[in-house]
């Protein structure tokens, strides 16, 4: 028998056939009870789930994984861990796999249960559903049907790495994983080269060297970075660094776990009055004296006081 057939007969795993839910011949071992339940509401609630600690999970999660009538999971095995880690049993609940890809059977059959109005939880593999992981076909049509859906948040690699980055965290870009090849990275990374806020990507740490060479030549060398790797596990590491100053010390230098790549906005292009001037017309269009200030402050970068001034004058004319 191999390891997924005995996982499943271990589970009495169910699984979409059509738009049913059929449970595998092995019959579930666990026991019918489960302790301090706390009523789930009808729909769906996307659960994220640790992405290193596993003591990271919320008390909400685990209500909403002990409580849930129908459990779903990219990977059922990785939440059959960590529901046996904390002490959640499956208690013959379906335990079903499903992401993006299971086709509209899969869906069509959680969507049925959903609208007799069954409590279920999803979880992908890791963090945050939908996050650069599966999650968004269901969750998409869960809400255009007009079924419940609700969230539990918790842990990401992205948020976790902006708070440790060291880079401005008032504005972000969360751009998900850059393409494999080299030339489509870099016209990946060049639409983003002016956006005023840090940029978050993820990566494979096989490609980490060739992703900071293409960000130094891309966005500039100079820029302000920080790799975050291993988050919340023993040997988490952050290393901060100029592009360059990065690119240069992981050239061919390999590196082992996930890691999250994040780079500072570019410095914004220093504005002459006819910029200033052009930029407070058109905001003027639309707004008032103060809005249109602080909009082309923040626009083009330039003292709040500066472009109130310059705005006042404007509108006497
Ligand atoms: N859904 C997840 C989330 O909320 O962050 C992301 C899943 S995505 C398939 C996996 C990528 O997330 C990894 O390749 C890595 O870039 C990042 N990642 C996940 N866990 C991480 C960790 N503990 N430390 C650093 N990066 C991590």
């Amino acid at each position: 028998m191999d390891l997924q057939a005995e996982y499943d007969a271990r589970d009495g795993n169910w699984f979409a056939k059509g738009s049913k839910l059929v449970r595998h011949p092995a019959e579930p071992v666990d026991p019918p009870v489960r302790h301090g339940l706390r009523a789930i509401p009808p729909g769906l609630h996307l659960v994220s789930t640790p992405i290193g600690a596993a003591r990271d999970i919320t008390l909400r999660a685990l209500d909403i994984l002990n409580g849930a009538d129908v459990l779903v999971a990219e990977d059922t095995r990785t939440l059959r861990h960590l529901m046996e880690i904390h002490g959640v049993p499956l208690a013959g609940r379906p335990l079903i796999a499903h992401h993006d890809h299971s086709g509209d059977a899969s869906l069509r059959g959680l969507l049925a249960l959903l609208a007799e109005g069954k409590s279920m939880a999803y979880a992908s593999e890791a963090g945050t559903p939908l996050i650069s992981d599966p999650g968004f076909e269901l969750a998409r049509t869960v809400a255009a049907e007009g079924l419940p859906i609700s969230a539990a948040p918790g842990p990401c690699a992205a948020i976790c790495a902006l708070t440790l980055s060291g880079l401005p965290s008032d504005r972000f870009l969360f751009a998900g994983f850059p393409p494999a090849t080299s030339a489509a990275r870099k016209t990946f990374l060049s639409e983003m080269a002016s956006v005023q806020a840090t940029l978050i990507l993820y990566e494979s740490p096989r490609r980490l060297g060739s992703l900071l060479a293409d960000m130094a030549a891309t966005l500039g060398a100079d820029r302000n970075a920080a790799i975050c790797r291993e988050l919340t596990k023993r040997f988490e590491d952050v290393t901060r660094g100029t592009l360059g100053a990065l690119a240069e010390a992981y050239d061919q230098h390999a590196v082992k776990g996930e890691v999250v790549v994040l780079v500072d906005r570019c410095s914004p292009v220093a504005a002459n009055a006819e910029d200033i001037a052009s930029a407070l017309r058109e905001a003027l269009a639309t707004m008032s004296v103060k809005d249109a200030a602080s909009f082309v402050s923040h626009s083009l970068g330039i003292p709040r006081k500066l472009a109130y001034k310059a705005a006042l004058d404007l509108d006497r004319l």
